[in-house]
């Protein structure tokens, strides 16, 4: 077998490896998916979509380029896994001073941000300074698409449970592994950040994601909430911590209430490098790189996998911004 017929083999099975691997697959390319089968931000995300973000009440970058295409193909693939992966909901967008509710204010009229206002179908909740609901916005199930993915490639036999060793020589090799692979620092200096989150069981309104008090609260169904976030830059483990959850208590005060019961607490780490953007490229050795999808791979993977795809297999470079320069 020549170098080219090799089968890719795709190192981590998160986003990026799970979305480059259904790439392939509806391609027609061959491949093999390796991951060590535990560990991984993917697993725990809360998988939020939301077009306006931050608090400056911005468009996240490039969102009309990504948003669509990201919404197809987990459309498209809840009905090749038989399983539910996109739960849209309207985003109130709450702030939390009058100076906060005054930038928000000045920006609805700017034609980016209008295009994704809609109507509030409910008020502010008491504490807030005025609430802007936002359409586009929703969850992926991360850890559905994540587990769905891994057994419809095991069943194939393109799934390995194994430690990828980078000094064991082979040659069609794409690097999908999320912080573990930029803690390595050899795509430059990272910016990589823990995170944690709470489920709580809760009776609050479940009819839309709360987003404010540097936080958010996301229904998923059957009186549960995730809860979220924090962002450590010093501590880079996947262990939750009592600061953690003190942190994001004080958001459950300001976004839900008093009346709740944790269920669980999860942490992990968030791939970021520079400019928190995701990237795609070539090592010098040849390997190629899927990697950076910050805090905002559920958006982002999809489409960024669709153009890693285009160059490998059709030649076709994307735009610069998109490239790795390792
Ligand atoms: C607390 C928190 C909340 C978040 N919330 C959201 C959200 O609401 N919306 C959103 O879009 N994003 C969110 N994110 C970000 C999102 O989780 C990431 O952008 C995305 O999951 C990154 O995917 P990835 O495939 O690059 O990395 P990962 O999911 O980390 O996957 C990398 C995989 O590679 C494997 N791997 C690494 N090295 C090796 C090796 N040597 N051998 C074998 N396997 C290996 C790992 O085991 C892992 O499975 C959140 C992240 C955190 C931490």
């Amino acid at each position: 077998m020549t170098p080219a017929e090799q089968p890719w083999l795709i190192v981590g099975q998160g986003l990026a490896g799970s979305c480059l691997a259904w790439e392939f697959w509806q391609r027609g390319v061959p491949f093999q998916i390796l991951d060590r089968g535990n560990g991984g931000c993917s697993r725990i995300a809360a998988g939020l979509i939301n077009p306006i973000t931050g608090k400056n009440f911005e468009p996240s970058w490039r969102i009309n380029d990504f948003h669509s295409h990201a919404i197809a193909f987990y459309e498209n693939l809840e009905k090749i896994l038989g399983t539910r992966l996109w739960h849209p909901l309207p985003v109130l967008r709450l702030a939390t001073s009058a100076k906060e509710w005054e930038k928000i204010s000045s920006k609805l009229h700017l034609s980016e941000i209008s295009h994704w206002i809609e109507p509030a179908d409910t008020p502010a909740p008491p504490g807030f300074h005025g609430a802007v609901q936002l359409s586009g916005g929703g969850r992926i199930d991360t850890a559905n698409f994540i587990n769905t993915t891994r057994n419809f490639f095991s069943d194939r036999s393109l799934y390995v449970t194994s430690t990828y060793a980078p000094d064991v020589p082979g040659k069609n090799r794409i690097l999908c592994q999320g912080a573990e692979g930029l803690m390595l620092n050899q795509l430059g200096p990272h910016r990589c950040a823990k995170g944690e989150i709470l489920t709580l069981r809760a009776p609050w309104p479940e009819s839309h994601i709360r987003i404010g008090a540097g936080g958010w609260l996301v229904p998923i169904g059957n009186r549960h909430f995730r809860v979220g976030s924090t962002y450590e830059w010093n501590q880079l483990d996947e262990l939750p911590t009592s600061a953690g959850s003190e942190r994001i208590l004080a958001i459950v005060a300001k976004l839900g209430g008093p009346d709740f019961e944790i269920i669980d607490h999860v942490a992990a780490i968030r791939p970021i490098l520079r400019r928190s953007q995701p990237l795609i490229g070539k090592n010098m050795d040849d390997t190629w790189v899927f990697n950076a999808l910050g805090s905002k791979g559920a958006l982002y993977a999809p489409k960024m996998a669709f153009y890693l795809a285009e160059w490998i297999i059709n030649g076709r470079r994307p735009d610069e911004s998109l490239i790795i320069s390792c």
